[in-house]
């Protein structure tokens, strides 16, 4: 009897953590859809996410070679 309730709590637990992770990984997957700070690159100008964005000296750019080409 008592080995039947361990095993009922041990799936309850289980089923928790797993109800948990999820709800976590459902929390992460909003933040990413939330509108984010869009920044304009300082070469072309073009908008983009600034988490897609490359920084150069407290500036950012679209791409790596926009970031180079401005400090060279
Ligand atoms: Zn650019």
């Amino acid at each position: 009897m008592g080995k039947w309730l361990f095993l009922v709590l041990l799936a309850l637990v289980v089923y928790l953590a797993v109800k948990a992770a999820r709800r976590k990984v459902r929390a992460k997957v909003r933040s990413l859809r939330t509108p984010e700070d869009m920044v304009a690159c300082g070469r072309c100008g073009v908008n983009l996410p600034k988490s897609e964005a490359f920084q150069s000296q407290g500036r950012y750019f679209c791409c790596k070679d926009h970031g180079d080409s401005e400090t060279a």
